[in-house]
């Protein structure tokens, strides 16, 4: 494998998302080209297949697409409801790994690593990821599969829409890279780049990494260690720590007391049950407390090794609560672990027996029956307190939820 080679990194990409949602919203305008846009700028915010055929492009006036495409329908942008969407996309993509990080409102990468005993080979995951999408969202995506992150998002465009690509000999793909598809690579660079005579990603290699930072600067490096199947990026590194977090804001603040006990116990046993569905574990486990006056405070603690038990995680966070010196009243309590690395373990092995094999078991078991029933279908002597009716409304953190920042293509 190339150096620097970081895993199996997905690249999901919805297919012309503003317009995909309308049309889905709007069964009557079914088989006629559809475009979104207008307001102040008044111009194409998204066009579908089919309007786009008229030569209809994003970022177009839309006065423009008019001409092109007169029969299309046209609808003005409607945010909120792309963004609702989209939390369902980010939503069934977490479903296949902890490790999402989406880039923009349509678009969001995957780290599979570790997922193999789970979902198969990157072929058969990308084929459950898209059918996944179709149940939920009843969109179509375009997916790209690779060792390396920038070769994903290539991966992805290469076949839209609907599409899946998988990268599975790294250097031949190289050899297929252009320049111009590379994010980064802007028109400007693009011409530098075309006066020294190259197109192709692997042609740089013939000029050294010096050169290149002479004429393009950091892109030029950077090209260069692309080149070269170097991509130290991975899915969220350079964001944040890599970490996995649920947290529950109560319906009415909440002392120390059997009640908060009960969340955090619960808490845990989401966090670990999602860490083994992904065949992670972490190594440190940090407890979040909301006061009701919203003051927010953080307590970590770095356990021996890395852990997946809910046991484990339960213990550290207990003690940490413990150890805080205020009763409350609190307002959100949240648990997370970070220090994440793959177990290469699947979720169905039965534990190491380091700390108990009795426990590993009953675990396993419970993630099986979570996966058959969903996560209603188990709960343990500890949590009911938790589930009265009345007691919290629940909110999940996922990892690094980014802003999105608007739809590709
Ligand atoms: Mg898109």
């Amino acid at each position: 494998m190339a150096p620097g080679c970081a895993g199996v990194i997905a690249h999901v990409d919805m297919d012309a998302f503003y317009a995909s949602v309308e049309a889905a919203d709007h069964p009557e305008w079914a088989g006629r080209p559809l475009v979104v846009g207008g307001g102040k700028r008044g111009v194409v915010s998204a066009a579908s297949y089919e309007a786009r055929a008229h030569g209809v492009r994003s970022a177009m006036p839309m006065f423009q697409a008019r001409r092109l495409c007169p029969r299309a329908v046209f609808v003005p942008v409607r945010m909120e409801r792309y963004r609702q969407v989209s939390r369902v996309v980010m939503d069934t993509l977490r479903r296949f790994s902890p490790l999402v990080e989406p880039i923009s409102v349509d678009e969001a990468f995957v780290d599979l690593a570790g997922t193999e005993r789970l979902w198969g080979p990157a072929p058969q995951a990308g084929r459950a990821i898209k059918a996944a999408m179709a149940e939920s969202t009843g969109l179509t995506c375009s997916v790209g599969i690779a060792p390396l992150r920038f070769l994903a998002k290539i991966a992805s465009e290469r076949d839209k829409p609907d599409g899946l690509t998988v990268v599975e000999e790294l250097e031949a793909f190289l050899q297929t890279v252009l320049l111009k598809e590379i994010s980064g690579v802007g028109p400007r660079a693009q011409g530098r780049l075309a006066e020294l005579g190259l197109r192709r990603l692997v042609d740089v290699r013939a000029l050294g990494a010096e050169r290149l930072e002479r004429v393009l600067g950091s892109l030029g490096r950077r090209l260069w260690e692309l080149a070269h199947g170097i991509d130290p990026v991975g899915v969220g590194t350079g964001r944040e720590v890599k970490s996995l977090s649920h947290e529950l804001t109560f319906s009415q603040d909440l002392h120390k007391g059997r009640e908060l006990a009960a969340h955090l116990l619960a808490l845990c046993q989401k966090v670990a049950r999602r860490l083994r569905a992904a065949g992670l574990a972490g190594h440190t486990v940090t407890l979040k407390l909301k006061h009701a006056d919203h003051r927010t405070v953080t307590r970590r603690r770095r356990l021996k090794g890395p852990t997946d038990r809910t046991e484990t995680i339960h213990a550290a966070a207990r003690e940490l609560l413990a150890a805080y010196g205020s009763v409350g009243p609190f307002r959100l309590i949240g648990v997370g672990v970070s220090g994440l690395n793959s177990t290469n373990r699947g979720p169905g092995e039965l534990f190491a027996p380091a700390g108990g094999f009795r426990a590993g078991a009953l675990e396993t078991a419970e993630d099986e029956l979570t996966r058959r029933f969903g996560s209603q279908a188990i709960t343990r002597a500890g949590t009911l307190e938790a589930s009265r009716p009345g007691g919290a409304q629940k909110r999940v953190t996922g990892a690094r939820d980014g802003p999105p920042r608007g739809e590709g293509r």
